[in-house]
């Protein structure tokens, strides 16, 4: 579960918060910080509904595909970056690491003759 503590005890930042090529046009430059983040010990549903709103500022986010794609080569382990949650940039991670597994399977066939 993320969440501010966990937050600042690590590497915390946000598009807003770094400089870059694409990250100017940021559309949570202009959003609350405390939106992209959960706080410590915060209930579900506040959750969901925190998580809801930061990803209607990403939906209409010029460089969202960016911004996805830097949080998961990171991979950045806390709050929304690109409209996707972490545990939504974990499952995509592992869809990835599974389709390039069976990449390399099919290569090594096609190889083999
Ligand atoms: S996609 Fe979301 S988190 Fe990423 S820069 Fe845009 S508004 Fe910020």
């Amino acid at each position: 579960m993320e969440s501010a503590k966990d937050a600042t005890t690590s590497s915390y930042r946000h598009p807003r918060d770094l400089a870059g090529p694409w990250h100017a046009e940021a559309a949570c430059r202009r959003d609350e910080a405390g939106m992209f983040f959960a706080p410590s010990k915060e209930p579900t549903a506040a959750r969901l509904s925190r998580e809801e709103a930061a990803k209607q500022v990403c939906a209409r986010c010029p460089v969202m595909l960016e911004c996805r794609e830097h949080a998961l080569l990171q991979p950045e382990p806390y709050g929304v970056w690109g409209g996707l949650t972490a545990a939504e940039r974990r499952v995509v991670l592992a869809r990835r690491r599974r389709r390039d597994v069976e990449l390399q399977r099919a290569t090594r066939i096609a190889a083999a003759g």
